[in-house]
Order: structure tokens, then C-alpha cells, then sequence
């Protein structure tokens, strides 16, 4: 089980263990410039403090009241503390006590270390020294914290890169199977579909007026709407799996975003039978533009619009045309998208609770398709809306590419 300890403002803290503790400690070293190593700081250690020891007895003879032996020493301590670390910190500790007793403290060459008045005249050197050694203990101690932080946020970006991949893959799968099974289904459904048209073509010729008969053109005609209904979804699968999956190149060309909502506006208009008000300037609006795929975002937004709102309400789709770019607004009076739900409606499958209790028919696809149409043409789309206030799409599209 792992530690865990809590730091002074209560949050939760890892016990670095003993051996990531050594693993840390041979990263640190690695790091070093090969002169900072520490085998190499035991080794100059000898010099330095002998360096020290001879300024320390120059010293001696040009002040021959010296009131600070140990200065030079401590000196030669914190050199070696600063540039190669604890270990050879505490032996340059010890071998500058052993000189100045030897040198210093006992002159007639007596060793009286352990002497109390020896300890006592050693003592503010050996506790600055180690002072020294404890500081340098603590910074060392900071660094091998940071590169822990360092080795475990390097451990969890891995993991989230190897998630990320996974993810992806699983997606492109999905794309995958979305578009084989979609292929897989079209055929049959076509030729269910034909058959039951061919079946209703041939009973309606023949103009029998038989009670079994009328019960099967009344399965026929089922067979006939619910197969153009599998017809649509799978095509829209199609679409968006090809759209995403960059296998559709569009088609670009010269076009008039006026004329293109003139046109959806009269077709969805007859195909309705309902009020569309139509507001476009009177000059042509010309992009550079996949002209076909813009009119299936616009229709799609308008064939939503309709079948969102009451029939007795319009439907408002206005053009406008600033600087370098155009917007396309649909406008209805429908139930309005409340605001959790308006960020996840472009995504593919996702119905808002009021489309799924409904009775209106629909997969959630639309969007999905018009979302990735608009941003390969470089533009966006979004929606603004309230429950019980309508909504508003939006389409901005860059002009004169
Ligand atoms: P579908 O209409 O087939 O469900 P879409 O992708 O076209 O799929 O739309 C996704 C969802 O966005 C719809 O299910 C509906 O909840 C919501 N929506 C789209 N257009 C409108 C609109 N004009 N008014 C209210 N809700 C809308």
C-alpha cells in the first residue's frame, strides 16, 4: 500500500519510496557535468581542504593574533558543498576538525580531539559546517522532489498519449465499421424499396378493388416508407463517415449564396407547403464554394426548422453579406434547445430530450454532416436558442477565396 502524508496546508502528499529514491539519485547524478560527479568531489575534497589548510597557516604566520582559524576551512567546505553536494560536504568537515586540531589547537602535536576544551574550541566550526551540509541537503532534497513531479507528470502524459491513441483508433474503427455496414445495408434496401415499388405500380394498374388486396398495398406502402427512411440513414452514415474520413473531395467552384438559398427556400417551400421568408441582398453574394454540399447545409437547416416548429409559423431564412464574409441565419419559432444541450447537438446521434420524446423521426445526424461541410470550407457554425424562443443557426462562411 502506498504512504500517504499530508503537507501543512492538508493536502495529500506521496512517500517517495527507497528505491525510487535511488533511481532518482542516479537521474540527478546523470544530469551532472561529469566534473560534479560525486566519486570526483571526494577526490578534489583532499586539495581543496589541504588548499584551505595552507591559506589558514600563511594566515597564521602574517596575523600572528588570528582570531578566525576556521574561516579559511569553512571556506573550502562550502566550495565543495556548492559545486559536488552532502557527501563530500561532511568529509570535508571532518578533515578540516583534523587539521585544526592537529595544526591549530594542539601546537606541540598533541591530539586532544576529544578533549572537552578541543571539542569546545572545534565546535562553531563543526556546526557551521554542518549547517552548510544540511542546507545543501535540503536544496538537494528539493531537486530530487522536482524530478520526481517531473518523472510522474513525464509517466501520466505518456499514459494519457497511449489512451489518446487507443481512442483514436477505436474511433477510426468505428468510422470503419459505420461505412462498411452502411455499404452492406444500401443494397439490399434499395432493391426491398424497388421491389414494393414495383409491387405498388403493378397493383395500381391492375385497379382491384379487393379487401385482402387493399390490406396489402397498405404493407406495401409501410415497406415502401419505412425502407426510404433506412435509405436516408444509411446515406447520411455514408456522408459522414466519407466527409470525416476526407474521402469526399469538394467540389469546389464559383457560387452565388443568394441564388443557393433562393433555390432551397422555393424547393422546401413546395416540398412543405409552408411560409419560408426569404431575406437576401438583391446582388449576388459569390464564394468559392462546393456548391451541392452548402445546399444540403442550408436545407438541412431548413427541413429542421420546419419540422421543429408549429405549422402555423414561419420560417425566416436571411442572407447578409460584411466584410470578407457571409451568414446564413435559420430562423424558427419551435421549442428552442436548452443551453447543456446546445454544445452536443452537432454531434452525430445526439437528439435533444425534446426530439427524442417527439414524434418527429430523425437519427441526429444532420448537423453532424453540416458541421464538418461548413468547417471544410473554412467556416462555422452554431445555434442560438432558448426553450420556448425558437432558435437561430447560424452559418459563416469566408468570401472571395
Ligand atoms: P435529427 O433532426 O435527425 O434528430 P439533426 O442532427 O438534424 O438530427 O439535429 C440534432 C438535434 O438538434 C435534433 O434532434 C433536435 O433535438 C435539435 N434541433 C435541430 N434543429 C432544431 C430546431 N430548428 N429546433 C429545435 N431543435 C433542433
Amino acid at each position: 500500500m502506498k504512504e500517504t502524508l499530508i503537507d501543512r496546508k492538508g493536502r495529500a502528499m506521496k512517500r517517495i519510496s527507497l528505491q525510487k529514491r535511488v533511481e532518482l539519485r542516479r537521474l540527478y547524478v546523470a544530469e551532472m557535468p561529469r566534473w560534479r560527479r560525486p566519486l570526483i568531489g571526494y577526490l578534489v575534497t583532499f586539495p581543496i581542504v589541504g588548499l584551505g589548510l595552507l591559506v589558514l597557516l600563511l594566515e597564521q604566520l602574517a596575523l600572528p593574533n588570528l582570531y578566525f582559524p576556521g574561516a579559511p576551512l569553512l571556506i573550502a567546505t562550502l566550495l565543495v558543498a556548492l559545486f559536488w553536494g552532502v557527501g563530500p560536504a561532511l568529509l570535508s568537515v571532518a578533515l578540516g576538525t583534523i587539521c585544526l586540531d592537529y595544526f591549530y589547537i594542539s601546537p606541540y602535536m598533541r591530539f586532544n580531539i576529544l578533549s572537552a576544551q578541543g571539542i569546545l574550541q572545534l565546535l562553531p566550526y563543526i556546526i557551521a559546517g554542518l549547517v552548510v551540509a544540511i542546507i545543501i541537503a535540503q536544496r538537494e532534497g528539493a531537486r530530487y522532489r522536482a524530478l520526481y513531479a517531473e518523472q510522474v507528470a513525464n509517466e501520466h502524459a505518456d499514459e494519457l498519449a497511449r489512451t489518446n491513441a487507443k481512442l483514436e483508433q477505436a474511433n477510426q474503427l468505428k468510422d470503419q465499421f459505420f461505412s462498411m455496414a452502411s455499404h452492406e445495408l444500401k443494397t439490399p434496401i434499395t432493391s426491398i424499396r424497388g421491389q414494393a415499388q414495383l409491387a405498388l405500380r403493378r397493383m395500381a394498374k391492375e385497379r382491384t378493388t379487393d379487401s385482402e388486396m387493399a390490406t396489402v398495398r397498405t404493407a406495401l406502402e409501410a415497406i415502401n416508407e419505412q425502407t426510404r427512411r433506412l435509405n436516408t440513414l444509411v446515406e447520411d452514415l455514408l456522408d459522414l463517415s466519407s466527409i470525416r474520413a476526407g474521402k469526399i473531395p469538394l467540389s469546389m467552384g464559383k457560387c452565388d449564396l443568394a441564388q443557393l438559398c433562393r433555390a432551397v427556400v422555393e424547393e422546401q417551400r413546395l416540398l412543405s407547403s409552408r411560409v419560408i421568408d426569404l431575406a437576401v441582398p438583391s446582388e449576388p453574394v459569390i464564394t468559392e464554394a462546393d456548391g451541392e454540399r452548402l445546399s444540403q447545409v442550408i436545407t438541412n437547416l431548413v427541413s429542421n426548422a420546419l419540422k421543429y416548429s408549429p405549422e402555423a409559423r414561419p420560417v425566416l431564412v436571411r442572407l447578409s453579406k460584411e466584410d470578407r464574409k457571409a451568414q446564413i441565419e435559420v430562423q424558427d419559432d419551435g421549442p428552442g434547445i436548452a443551453k447543456e444541450e446546445l454544445q452536443n447537438i452537432f454531434e452525430p446521434f445526439y437528439r435533444a430530450a425534446h426530439a427524442r420524446t417527439s414524434s418527429q423521426n430523425g437519427m441526429g445526424l444532420g448537423l453532424a454532416i453540416c458541421k464538418d461541410i461548413v468547417e471544410r470550407h473554412g467556416g462555422s457554425i452554431w445555434c442560438e436558442s432558448s426553450p420556448g424562443k425558437g432558435s437561430i443557426f447560424f452559418v459563416e462562411l469566408p468570401l472571395g477565396r
